[in-house]
């Protein structure tokens, strides 16, 4: 058993017997309870039992009206509704690959993804000037009203290949990293053990249908412990209050925890129903841990993964939560950091992905000789085996040749009187390489002085470390899943220091 984990009886089941592995995972409880709510949404609920009903259905609108069979990519781009799970499932029952597209990328991005991902079908409301078939969502849930509700499901094991997710994409081009049967029904079971998740949870799903956290770990989990799933669109605060009286668990990103935080009528009596909070997908501040603690008497439960891999490590359920670590490694999964301390951090198990679509000279390049993904991540491993997550390794900054992790200064630059938050990147520099720049951000109603900043950073950090300029902004640049945009903030504070 791992540690940290302890309480938890964990099987790494990954069900390799059944006909098809994910779809016994996604309905293998939700069968035994066909009447039960599975998801809930603006636009109406859905069962188990129509669940599985839809997804055979539009299996047979795939194969007999779109000519999709096993192994063809169906790349989809859709609002956030339940249809879209019946949809996915349903490529899994056909055996083809499900390519589920950011709802933001523009037509430009997503005939890119397109040429390279080559799909049998497009699945979109609007039209796009491709050559790939396009249906949009409702001619094919009409479609799909005349067909059988059973299927004769794709034989699928553990290497099929179950969905492909082009990575988020803040920096680079997209690549395609291809998950498998094995891999995703791996996360469903280890994070149903590890986090205590049953079939008597209630889950507020606020995250998008096509990132690896809220399809994945959130939906994913849901609908495999057989549980309901309360879908939001978008983040309202309101709406999210009001859906904690009847539910169980929710799963979020740090923006989600800071903007609650930001609402006095979110309170311990609010969360009293709530059994569990999880964080994931950016970096926790601690001082967001230390004000959720105090303010509801819950600790958020903060894990660490990324796409290729799903999830990596979790702080536990009924262990210690360290604040500022994403945990030990999830059981069955293998972590390291190697090359000093902190250093890259590296991960093998029957989480992580086998390949990147079109890329397999990637497959060398990517792994280590002995197996280990590197996931360009840079971490510190404590005495009781937590990870902490410095940064990437792209985001580290040398300076006069000597290595400034960007999240320790960040630690220190947020706790400084009238600070809300702060970004610390290298920008190019004739003398030191790059030089470290700070782009921060004053709380409501403060002007910050920069003179009074450098004060305080030379009395609290090594000389080669204090920020050569301070730049100040209003917020900083996000992703969806709230990740600072390191390498558009690169680009755009080198420009402001130029003078461009
Ligand atoms: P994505 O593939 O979009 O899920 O992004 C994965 C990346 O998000 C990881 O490689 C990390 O850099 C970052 N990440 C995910 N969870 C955390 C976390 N809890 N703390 C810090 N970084 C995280």
């Amino acid at each position: 058993m791992a540690r940290g984990h302890s309480g938890c009886r964990v099987t790494a089941r990954t069900g390799s017997d059944a006909k098809n592995l994910l779809l016994a995972t996604l309905l293998g409880a939700g069968r035994h309870t066909p009447d039960k709510v599975a998801m809930t949404s603006a636009s109406g609920s859905m069962t188990y039992g129509q669940l599985d009903a839809l997804s055979a259905q539009l299996a047979h609108v795939l194969v007999d009206l779109h000519g999709v069979s096993r192994g063809d990519r169906v790349a989809v781009q859709l609002a956030k509704r339940p249809e879209v799970l019946a949809l996915n499932i349903a490529c899994a029952r056909v055996g083809a690959i499900y390519v589920p597209l950011n709802s933001s990328y523009t037509d430009r991005e997503v005939a890119d993804l397109l040429d390279d991902a080559a799909p049998v079908l497009l699945v979109r409301d609007e039209v796009i000037n491709h050559t790939t078939p396009r249906v949009g969502i409702g001619d094919l849930l009409i479609g799909s009203s005349g067909f059988e509700t059973i299927f004769e499901d794709e034989e699928c094991g553990v290497h099929t290949p179950a969905a492909m997710l082009f990575t988020s994409g803040t920096t680079g081009r997209p690549k395609g990293a291809v998950l498998s049967h094995a891999n995703l029904s791996f996360g469903c079971h280890t994070l149903n053990d590890v986090w205590g998740i049953t079939s008597d949870d209630v889950l507020v799903h606020v995250l998008p249908l096509f990132h690896v956290h809220g399809l994945f770990v959130a939906a994913y989990c849901s609908l495999s412990s057989g549980a309901t799933m309360r879908f939001h669109d978008g983040f309202n605060v309101g709406e999210v209050l009001g859906a904690f009286a009847e539910s169980t668990l929710m799963m979020g990103v740090p923006t989600h925890y800071t903007r609650l935080l930001d609402d006095e009528r979110f309170t311990a009596q609010r969360t009293a129903k709530m059994r569990l909070f999880v964080s994931g997908s950016a970096p926790m501040l601690r001082s967001t841990h230390e004000e959720f603690f105090a303010r509801t008497g819950q600790r958020i439960l903060e894990r660490y993964g990324m796409t290729e891999t799903g999830m990596i490590t979790s702080n536990p359920l009924y262990g210690e939560r360290k604040p500022g670590t994403v945990g030990p490694a999830l059981p069955g999964v293998e972590v390291r950091v190697t090359g000093g301390s902190p250093g890259a951090v590296e991960v093998r198990g029957p989480n992580v992905f086998a390949e990147y679509w079109n890329r397999p000279q990637l497959r060398t390049s990517e792994f280590t000789p002995d197996g280990f993904f590197k996931t360009g991540d840079v971490g510190v491993l404590d005495d009781d085996g937590y990870l902490e997550i410095v940064g990437r390794s792209r985001d580290l900054i040398i300076t006069g040749g000597l290595n400034v992790y960007p999240k320790e200064l960040e630690q220190v630059i947020d706790e400084f009187p009238g600070v809300l938050e702060s970004a610390v990147i290298g920008v190019p520099d004739a003398d030191f390489g790059e030089a470290v720049t700070a782009v921060v951000v004053a709380q409501p109603g403060v002007a910050l002085d920069e003179s009074e900043l450098r004060e305080r950073a030379q009395a609290s950090m090594a000389s080669f470390k204090i920020p050569k300029s301070f730049v100040f902004v209003s917020e900083l640049p996000r992703n969806t899943m709230g990740k600072v945009e390191k390498a558009r903030l690169r680009v755009d504070v080198a420009q402001l220091l130029r003078g461009d």
